[in-house]
């Protein structure tokens, strides 16, 4: 998929609208591979600088979508100076996720639930299939089942979508490790805390907040914990991004005669 990548984070991101990311996804669906979508948010995107397996698994991933505010400002900012294409619009994850599974209900794709809580995914599925009855869900796992159970019941249940919900950067790993080993066709999307939202566990910040962008800052509200780790992988990344700076600068200063 041909992205655009934001300088200074170096992060790929297809900058599509809802309705196109759907259409790739659903393409993706019908070819028969094995291919998986990340939605980074500004956390994710933040930490990928940390983490060069993330920003691989990013990099690699068949879609990558922007969910977070600060990475669709950050396209926006530098797409005045040509140094990027600007993202459309952002497409959350969860609304993705949801838009997904509703055109999956009307096209008879077996989906597999993995990730939060027993409790969590199993409302979840009910929720889904309440809401779109045609949906066949192929299976549930639950997120702290040991990786090899979850991975066998994966392989039992055949889904051709997957909707991973593990947290970040897990759930990244696992949805890129699963489609490179061999297998039946697969489309596994990173969904976060979706399972818990649509569980009823968490909700989600009000309708005009998320249009205005600030549903970080109800998340921080709501889940305090967020904003410590927040400022904490902000912090890994400036000092990375220094880092990276003081390497370019000892590499382009002119060599001194002794
Ligand atoms: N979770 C999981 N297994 C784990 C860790 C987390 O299933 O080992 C679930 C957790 O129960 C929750 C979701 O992952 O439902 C976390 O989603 P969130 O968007 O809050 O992820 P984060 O921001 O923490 O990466």
């Amino acid at each position: 998929m041909a992205g655009t990548c934001l300088p200074v984070i170096k992060l790929n991101i297809d900058p599509l609208t809802l309705p196109l990311a759907l259409q790739k996804a659903m393409e993706a669906l019908s070819a028969g591979k094995r291919a998986y979508a990340v939605t980074p948010n500004t956390e994710t995107a933040l930490a990928s600088l940390a983490d060069p397996k993330l920003k691989n698994v990013i990099s690699n991933a068949h879609l990558s979508l922007c969910d977070g505010t600060g990475v669709f400002l950050l396209s926006r900012i530098f797409s005045l100076f040509n140094l990027c294409r600007p993202v459309k619009e952002r497409v959350c994850g969860i609304d993705f996720a949801e838009e997904l599974v509703k055109l999956c209900s009307k096209s008879g794709v077996r989906v597999l639930l993995w990730g939060a809580r027993p409790e969590n995914v199993k409302n979840a599925a009910k929720y889904l299939k309440k809401k779109y009855p045609g949906l066949i869900i192929a299976g549930l796992c639950d997120g702290y089942l040991p990786e090899p159970v979850a991975m066998r019941a994966l392989c039992c249940d055949k889904p051709a979508l997957l909707l991973a919900a593990l947290g970040s950067p897990k759930q990244e790993y696992l949805i890129s490790e699963l489609c490179k080993k061999k297998g039946p066709p697969l489309f596994a999307l990173a969904v976060g805390g979706a399972f818990d939202v649509w569980a009823g566990k968490c909700k989600r910040a009000p309708a005009p907040l998320r249009k205005l962008g600030f549903e970080w800052l109800w998340r921080f509200a709501c889940q305090p914990f967020r904003a410590k780790r927040f400022l904490n992988t902000f912090l890994d990344a400036l000092s990375v991004l220094g880092q990276q700076r003081g390497k370019a600068n000892s590499q382009n200063a002119p060599l001194q005669k002794k």
